[in-house]
């Protein structure tokens, strides 16, 4: 059995690290526990919209944020968290470790999960070419062809990171591109080769990718490749969330404008609530949630609960 804290918040990404420094000022005694510390913000190639901060890789911002946070007084751990359960005195958190910790309040800072391509030769290929983290696998493709498969911003960003390593990238969207057009307008035209209203239908290569068939309106085709990034989106992390009874619109956590969830004592915040992917919006969120949780642990000292 682990201990018992004021607040538990589960995601080491920007949220769940600024709920975790807003609860260590406040003096709770708080546990931070994800999967890896930087959450998605980490694999962003380029962020230079969060205020403060000038043009930086989000494992940097990310790494200062952890440095940040360590500085208080607060408990980090790298685990997943298995299951959580609500009693009459809180939450209990059972981790991959084994351990139980238990808390008056939780906040669920839980992000997204990467969304897959869904064709032959995807699941088979993953980690043999087929990636979703250009950030983590761009610099094993050095002067290979590569594709990105997506159409918006995190397909865009891959693609830019890409082209500063391989040799070719063939950015397959099938719609239009629907990324910012600051990013796109960055797209090296030589080395990125931007097919539109083309649509990945298998990958190949045994035991390594080798190519990937596309449809587009001209028919279908064959195009040699040596690694697919996939870039297609996310879905919001809510297993936890729904085991606790937490209600969920299109698939994301509801929450009113305190972060609080329909569940006594259970707050979310950051992707997870869908309600703006940014890393500014998750911090702001994962701020709130810690402050108005530190209230509920307040209240709930003072009635003896
Ligand atoms: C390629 C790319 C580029 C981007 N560029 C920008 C940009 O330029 N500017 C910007 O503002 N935003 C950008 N974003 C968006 C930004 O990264 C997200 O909005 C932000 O990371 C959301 O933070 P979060 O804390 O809600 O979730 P996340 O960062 O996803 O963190 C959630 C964490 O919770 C962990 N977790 C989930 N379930 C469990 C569990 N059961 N147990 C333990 N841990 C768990 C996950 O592993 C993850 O580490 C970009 C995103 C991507 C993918």
């Amino acid at each position: 059995m682990g201990e018992r804290y004021d607040l538990i918040v589960i995601g080491l990404g920007p949220a769940g690290m600024a709920a975790g420094i807003y609860a260590a000022r406040r003096r709770m005694k708080t546990l931070v526990i994800g999967r890896a510390p930087g959450g998605t913000a980490a694999t962003a190639h380029l962020i230079e919209n969060y205020p403060g901060v000038l043009a930086t890789t989000g494992l940097e911002l990310m790494e200062t944020m952890e440095k940040q946070l360590r500085g208080f007084e607060v408990g980090v751990e790298v685990d997943e968290v298995l299951k959580a359960t609500r009693s009459d005195d809180g939450f209990t958190v059972r981790c991959a470790s084994g351990v139980e910790h238990s808390s008056t309040s939780l906040v669920l800072a839980t992000g997204t999960e990467v969304q897959r391509l869904g064709v032959p030769g995807e699941k088979e290929m993953s980690g043999r070419g087929v990636s979703y983290c250009a950030t983590c696998d761009g610099p094993l493709f050095r002067d290979r062809t590569v594709a990105v498969a997506g159409d918006g911003n995190r397909a865009v960003d891959a693609a830019l990171l890409l082209s500063e390593v391989a040799s070719h990238v063939i950015l397959i969207s099938s719609g239009a591109i629907s990324a910012d057009e600051s990013l796109v307008a960055r797209l090296d035209k030589e080395k990125v080769e931007v097919l539109e209203g083309s649509r990945i239908t298998s990958i190949k290569g045994d035991p390594l990718v080798e190519a990937v068939s596309i449809e587009d309106a001209d028919g279908t085709r064959e195009l040699a490749v040596e690694g697919v990034f996939v870039e297609v989106g996310s879905m919001p992390a809510t297993e936890i969330a729904s085991s606790l009874g937490a209600d969920t619109d299109r698939s994301f956590v509801v929450v009113d404008d305190n972060q609080s969830t329909n569940v006594q004592g259970l707050y979310a915040a950051g992707d997870v609530t869908g309600r703006w992917a940014q890393v500014v919006m998750a911090c702001a969120q994962g701020a709130v949630a810690a402050t108005k949780a530190c209230g509920y642990i307040r209240k709930c000292s003072r009635e003896g609960r």
